[in-house]
């Protein structure tokens, strides 16, 4: 293999944060609901801080710092262009880049990472601007292809593979689910996952359109509760760098987590419902395991745990760089869930990304590091 090299682009390679290559952690409190009494206990006191009553001790509100902080009157737009496009620029100098929603149920990650036609979130917006950057090199042939899945129960469902589908991946997809396997290279894939070439925007909206659609079908299908399953889609750009004469790639996952309530506190009743939230509950405690692993320094980082933190590995301190939305509810109604998705949240920020170049070589990647480290981030009583 050839010999490491520093990547190419390093003055580009960011994820906003100061002082190295963090997870860039972004906190986003929606509106009240029509249905909801607003109160005050959420409060976004600046750009960077929320302030959140502490039920344990209602004279101590707890101060959470972020590397921004919305509040309900900040819109699409406004997030996409202050936090998401540069990360997205980053699939053209061909790193991984990993943008995910984590809150509990009903605080807004689809609404974050989807959207609706009237309002569209972070997954189409990226598919507009990589489109747009395609275009703008006449000099080089960009191929982009997107996938689409989602894990519930911890097995992996194609979202872009209806019954319908003429190709025979309906057949492959079983019960079970698809396999997550990994290659000589120790890349992770998921074998028999649909591969979608996107031509123009209007392909990837009716294929998207589509596979949203098919995400609400499969969840009647399946008696499943869209918000216990975590959905991915996975955006990859290839073209080749004629100077050097290498094929280079970079990938975007865009991540909606399933919700990170407390299950125990929700009715389990059935007995696959209790099925369903120990895989859920499973997956989330893995990922918080990760997190503290990578945060410590400890040798052992228990990816293979889970299938969500397997397919995360890379953007949990492994080849890409990250971001974690944050989405919090508003309201006393969450106050607990809410800090327990805070303090998670907090934690995360402690984690150190390594930024690495992609190339692909004969289908094999050869891969260059550059090892970057930055400070630590933490919650703070305020009086
Ligand atoms: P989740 O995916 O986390 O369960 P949703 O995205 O479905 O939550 O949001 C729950 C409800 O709140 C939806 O009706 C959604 O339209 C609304 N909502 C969420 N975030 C916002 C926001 N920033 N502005 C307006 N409405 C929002
Ligand atoms: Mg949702």
């Amino acid at each position: 293999p050839p010999p490491p090299s520093a990547p190419t682009t390093g003055k580009n390679i960011t994820n906003g944060s100061t002082g190295g290559h963090k997870i860039k952690v972004v906190c986003r409190v929606r509106p009240f609901l029509p249905t909801e009494y607003p109160d005050d206990s959420v409060k976004v006191e600046s750009s960077h801080v929320l302030r959140v009553s502490n039920y344990r001790d209602p004279e101590k509100d707890i101060c959470y710092n972020f590397d921004s902080c919305y509040g309900p009157e900040a819109d699409q737009q406004t997030i996409y262009d202050n936090d998401v496009r540069f990360l997205v620029q980053n699939i053209f100098h061909a790193l991984d880049t990993t943008v995910f929603c984590y809150g509990v149920t009903g605080a807004g990650k689809t609404h974050t990472i989807q959207g609706s036609d009237d309002d569209p979130g972070i997954i189409p917006r990226a598919l507009q601007q990589i489109l747009d950057q395609t275009r703008l090199r006449q000099d080089i042939s960009y191929e982009v292809t997107m996938s689409y899945y989602q894990i519930y129960k911890e097995a992996v469902f194609d979202l872009l593979c209806s019954s319908s589908s003429t190709s025979d991946c309906g057949s492959a997809q079983s019960s079970m689910g698809l396999p997550i396997r990994e290659d000589a290279n120790r890349n992770i894939f998921i074998a028999g996952l649909v591969e979608q070439p996107i031509a123009s925007y209007s392909d990837f909206a009716a294929i998207y359109g589509a596979a949203c659609k098919q995400r609400k079908t499969a969840s009647t299908r399946l008696n499943q509760h869209s918000s216990r399953s975590h959905a991915i889609l996975t955006i990859n750009v290839q073209w080749t760098d004629s100077a050097r004469s290498k094929s280079m790639r970079g990938r975007l996952h865009l991540i909606d987590l399933a919700g990170s309530e407390d299950n125990r506190r929700t009715d389990n009743s059935g007995r696959d419902r209790m099925a369903e939230s120990s895989a859920i509950n499973k997956s989330l405690f893995v990922l918080g395991q990760v997190v503290e692993a990578l945060n410590t320094g400890a040798h052992r980082v228990p990816y293979r745990d889970s299938k969500m933190t397997r397919v995360l590995q890379h953007s949990l301190g492994g080849k890409s760089v990250g971001m974690m939305i944050v989405n919090v509810a508003p309201g006393e109604r969450f106050l607990q869930d809410t800090h327990n998705t805070l303090n998670f949240a907090t934690k995360s920020r402690d984690i150190v990304n390594k930024p690495v170049v992609n190339e692909v070589l004969d289908s094999r990647w050869s891969v260059a590091a550059e090892r970057l480290y930055g400070g630590t981030g933490q919650a703070r009583q305020a009086g």
